[in-house]
């Protein structure tokens, strides 16, 4: 991809927020900052090896034989219902009601454009080009629909997410990345995860990395 080509504005593949930097292996994953990328590099490495020879243009193994979301080659593997793509057939990793993003296939089911485009039925065969999607839910979650690592690469290279204001702790006032963090909707508002739990200051509070408390199940 030529500079030229690289559009103006770049979501970081976990939050959304604005992404300066870029994977210095690949260049085509983009990030806030160095925490957003250590918490994407377990997912991102395979991929990155691939992305990498494909840059080199050395062979690279066929599509259908790897996770397109985790690069593992091991499977099994289920092909996507939206997008028919390949993807870990790994359900079973999920356990209800933890929020955990450690399946491949759920992320992709639930907090995609791509799946959700799918799952509403809306008319046409680009979710990137959905005037019904982009009309529901708010720039926040738009963009990170359609920016987050639960996306296939093609498709995260071929989004133009709208830009957002950043949101605040209603309480504390702290800036809230509502789709990477623990974070609630009290009657007061947004809350960030420590206010929620009235722990602000103290050790607590801090929900398990990857784990988000917000689903926007469909
Ligand atoms: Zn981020
Ligand atoms: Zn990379
Ligand atoms: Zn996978
Ligand atoms: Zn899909
Ligand atoms: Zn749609
Ligand atoms: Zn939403
Ligand atoms: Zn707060």
């Amino acid at each position: 991809m030529s500079s030229s080509d690289t559009p103006e504005y770049r979501c970081c593949a976990i939050c959304a927020y604005p992404a300066p930097s870029r994977c210095s292996g690949c260049g085509k994953a983009f990030y806030c900052s160095k925490e957003h990328q250590t918490m994407a590099w377990a997912k991102h490495k395979r991929l990155c090896k691939i992305f990498q020879r494909e840059n080199c243009g050395e062979p690279v193994p066929p599509a259908d034989a790897y996770c397109g979301l985790c690069g593992k080659e091991s499977g099994p593997f289920r092909k996507t219902q939206c997008c028919n793509r390949t993807i870990c057939d790994d359900y079973g990793n999920y356990t209800p009601f933890t929020f955990g993003n450690n399946s491949c296939s759920r992320n992709h089911d639930r907090y995609t454009r791509c799946c959700y485009h799918f799952n509403e039925g809306h008319p046409g065969k680009d979710p990137l080009a959905c005037a019904k999607c982009s009309s529901q839910h708010d720039a926040e979650h738009i963009a990170w629909y359609m920016a987050n690592n639960y996306n296939f690469q093609e498709d995260i290279l071929r989004a133009n997410p709208p830009s957002f204001e950043p949101k605040c702790c209603t309480s504390c006032g702290k800036q809230v990345k509502q789709n990477a963090e623990a974070v609630s909707f009290g009657g007061d508002g947004l809350q960030c995860g420590p206010c929620t739990h009235g722990m602000v200051g103290g050790p607590g509070g801090v929900m398990p990395e990857n784990t988000y408390t917000m689903d926007h199940g469909f």
